[in-house]
Formats: structure tokens, sequence, C-alpha cells
């Protein structure tokens, strides 16, 4: 026989005493069983106090048909049949305190005792008609109401009637009804509560299901879970938080992916170079065109290592942003100054429009960088007879703005949404800076990027607080606009 596994057992029985159901229930039942005791409580004691008023509303009916009907002789006493029954009490006490003559269910010694209490009573109350108190001293019926009337004349001393206060046993049968009522209902309610417990987290019990099953690789798995309660509306999340993770996971293999093929080209092209040069001896051009073109393949690795490096830092949260008032215009003015000769060896004019001093809170060496992307830009895509790449300031209704326009080829509508993808590269037969031009000084005549470059503006941009606008015509030039807000 396969014996059971007392561990899972174990873990399994104290997963239940922790588990969300359990703690519910027990709650639930603890709150119910406190309402029920108050509820039974408040009944019990109005029931009682019913009781006790049809009680003493029953024996004074009795003291008063006694008054008019009861013959009492020095030794004993007679009265009509229908006053008192059979339950009830009848003593007849002389002016020592002697039980004289007794009717009811009374032993000799009770009735004694009885008797003593009441002259207690009498003594203690004076002259008052009649005396009531509710402790018997009958010891199988101690629940009696008592009276003791003093008798005038002739003879002196008392006569005490005791009715019970329950004769039909109300009492113990409300007790058993309000118990066995609070009790019944309680087990229901714990049976229908774990019941609806287990219905309500049956949802919590899939999704924990799923989510155990969803492995790195796996993230297509969805709950899609159709309830409209909160945990419909939490599964929902865990989908969308799915959605999300699946994207940014794709978006990382896209960028590897990418980011390593941008890197085969040039080192193809750096070992076909070499190979090339020391395969047999050469004139001195050849290796000086050689060199030329692995410098100019070294630099676009450069850039482009450099641009991954950014980028990386920046997804990781790991770049310091450090935000200090800074003008604009001087941004502008350092980043014209660091790129002229650049400018003048494409051949574009580089012109400054209005420079007002207009400033933001950031980062001064990041917002240099994204202008330089800018205007880098510019002087790379610019074509034509007039090569003209303008920069401007200014502020509109207090936000501060840096322009950059060119007189390049334009940007087709399709692309505009794209633009700022990484990687995203327009004409991707554009190649990079290699000496395509054949004067051997490895420079090339068209331009090439790794397109990451608009991806490091906007991220600047956006950590900023601002964004970046572009508006292009094709045929007419390109004109890109970060805007921020502006400080005083
Ligand atoms: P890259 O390093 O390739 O320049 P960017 O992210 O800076 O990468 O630019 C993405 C693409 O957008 C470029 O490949 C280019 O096709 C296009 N582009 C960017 N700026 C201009 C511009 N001023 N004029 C025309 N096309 C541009």
């Amino acid at each position: 026989m396969k014996s059971p596994n007392l561990p899972a057992i174990g873990k399994r029985i104290r997963f239940f005493f922790h588990s969300i159901r359990f703690r519910l229930v027990l709650w639930f039942a603890i709150i119910l069983a406190i309402v029920l005791a108050a509820f039974s409580g408040f009944i019990y004691y109005n029931q009682s106090r019913n009781i006790q008023e049809v009680a003493a509303y029953n024996v004074e009916r009795k003291i008063a048909l006694l008054n008019h009907t009861l013959t009492i002789t020095p030794s004993g006493f007679v009265f009509p049949q229908g006053i008192l029954q059979d339950t009830d009490v009848l003593l007849l006490i002389n002016a020592n305190g002697q039980v004289v003559d007794r009717h009811g269910p009374i032993p000799g010694e009770d009735a004694s005792a009885l008797a003593s209490r009441a002259m207690e009573e009498e003594s203690e109350h004076g002259n008052s008609p009649y005396v009531t108190w509710s402790q018997g001293a009958l010891k199988p019926q101690a629940n009696y109401l008592w009276v003791s009337v003093p008798i005038v004349s002739p003879f002196g001393g008392l006569v005490i009637l005791g009715s019970p206060l329950d004769p039909t046993g109300v009492y113990g049968k409300l007790i058993f009804t309000l118990v066995a009522g609070s009790l019944l209902t309680l087990a229901i309610a714990l049976l229908g509560g774990f019941w609806l417990a287990d219905r309500a987290m049956r949802p919590v019990h899939t999704i924990t299901q799923t989510a155990r099953g969803i492995g790195e690789t796996d993230l297509s798995r969805r709950l899609n879970m159709k309830g409209r309660d909160e945990l419909g509306e939490l599964a929902n999340t865990f989908d969308a938080m799915l959605a999300r993770l699946q994207a940014a996971f794709e978006r990382q293999r896209q960028f590897v992916a990418d980011a390593s093929h941008e890197l085969r080209t040039p080192l193809t092209i750096v070992n076909l170079e070499t190979s090339r040069a020391l395969a047999s001896r050469r004139p001195a051009e050849d290796y000086q065109h050689a060199l030329g073109i692995i410098r100019s393949e070294n630099e676009f690795m450069t850039g482009l290592v450099n641009d991954l490096l950014t980028l990386a830092r920046m997804d990781a949260g790991q770049t310091a942003i450090e935000k200090t008032p800074v003008d604009l215009s001087d941004v502008v003015v350092e980043t014209v100054e660091r790129l002229t000769p650049l400018a003048a060896r494409k051949e574009v004019r580089l012109e400054t429009g209005d420079l007002p001093e207009v400033h933001i809170l950031g980062d001064r060496q990041y917002l240099i960088q994204m202008v330089s992307n800018l205007v880098e830009n510019g002087i790379k895509y610019t074509d034509g007879q007039e090569k003209c790449v303008h920069i401007e300031t200014g502020t509109t209704d207090g936000t501060a703005w840096v322009r950059v326009s060119d007189t390049g080829p334009g940007i087709a509508a399709e692309h505009l949404p794209h633009l700022f993808d990484r990687f995203y590269r327009i004409d991707k037969s554009r190649t990079r800076p290699s000496d395509g031009d054949g004067d051997g000084d490895g420079q090339a005549e068209a331009p090439g990027g790794s397109g990451l470059g608009l991806s490091i503006v906007q991220w600047i941009a956006q950590v900023h607080g601002g964004e970046v606008r572009v508006e292009s015509t094709v045929g007419v030039g390109t004109t890109f606009e970060a805007r921020f807000k502006a400080v005083d």
C-alpha cells in the first residue's frame, strides 16, 4: 500500500490555516458569533422581562382574589377552588413566625425557611401592604415570585403566596431555541462561507497556476479571464503587464540583434581590408587607402558603441541628470563652435538665427549632445546647391524651444512616425562614411549612421520634461524642434 506523503499533507494543512479563505471565514464566523450572541442576549433579556411582568401581574391578581375569599382561623386557612394552581404555594404564619398551615408543593423545612425569610422582609419594609421578592427559598423550583401580606387581626402574622415565575417552562424553550438556532446559523454560515470563499478565490488559483507556468521564453501566455470584478481586473492588469514584459523582451532581443548586425558590417570590412593589405606587397598608397577605411570604420564603431552605451544606461536608469538653470542659446553657441569644422568639411553653411537668452532647468552636457545630434543630422543629410543648417532659440507662451532646420531632401510622411525608433534609418542603402569616393581619405560623400541618434535626442528631451517635434517637406527640408518648460 502506498504510504501517504506526510510532509506534503502537513504543508497543505499549514497552507490552509494561512490561506485568505480560512482567515476570511474565521473572521466572518467570529463577527457572526458576536452578532448572534448580542441578538440572543437581547431577546433573552426582553423575554425574561415579559415573563416577570406576567408573573407579577398573576401573583397580584391572585392576592387580590384571596383578599376577598380567604378565611383565616388560628389553625389554618380555607379558600375557594380555582384561585390557586397546583404549583402555587400558600403559607399561613403566626405572629411567632411559625408555619400554621400550608398549600402547594412545599416540604416542611422549606416552609420554615420561607417563613423566616418573609419575617425578615416584613421587618425591613415596615408597614407596606405587601412585600414581593423573587429569590425563592424553595429548593427544586427556585424561580418563584413571593408576596407576603400581614394579617392585621385578630391573630397577627403573615400570609405568603408564592407563584412560579415560569410555570410553562418558557425559559428553557427560549434558551434551547436561541442556542440551537445560533449554532445552526453559525454552522450554515461557516459552510456557506467556505463555499463562497472557495468560489471567490478560485480565479486567484488560476492566476497562480498560470504565473507559475510562465517562463522567460513563454511570455505569450495570457490569463484571458472575462470577469468584471476585482479579480478580473487583477487578471487584466496581469495580462497587460505580461504584454509589456513581452514587448520589452522583444525590444531587447531586437536591440541586441540590430546592434550585432550594425557591428558585423564594419568588422567584416576591417577584416577584408587588413587581409587584402597583408596578402602581398603593395604600394604605399594602397596601405594608406586601407588604413583610411579601417579608421573610418573604427570611428563608426566607436560612435555606435558610445550610442549603445548611452542607450543602455538610459534603459537601466543609471544616467545621472543634474538639472541646473541652462541658457539654451549658450548650448547652441557651444554646439555650433564644435561642429563648424565638420560643416566646413561638408561644405554646409552653419548659421544661427535669433538667439535670445532662454533658460530651462536641465543638464548642460546632455542638452549639448541633443542639439549636436540634430545639427550633425542636418549637416549629414543636407544636399543640393545651397547646403545650409539654421539654428535658433526662443520662447512662446512659457515654452522654450530650440529649432534646427536644414535644406536637405526632407523626410516622407510615412517615415515620420518611426523616425525616433532605435536603428531606424530611412535609406538603408546609404552607407557609413567609408571611403566610397575614391580619394583615399577615408571620408565618404554619402551620409550614414546607425539610426540611434534621434532615439537619444528624444530620450534627452523627455528626461527634461520636454518633447521633440519634426516637420518635413520632401525636396525642401526638415525642421526639428525641441520644446521645454522655460524658467525665469
Ligand atoms: P542616424 O545615425 O542614421 O542619423 P538618426 O536616428 O539620427 O540616425 O536618424 C534616423 C534617420 O532619420 C536617418 O537615418 C535619416 O534617414 C533620417 N534623418 C534624420 N535627420 C534627418 C534630416 N535632417 N534630414 C533628412 N533625414 C533625416
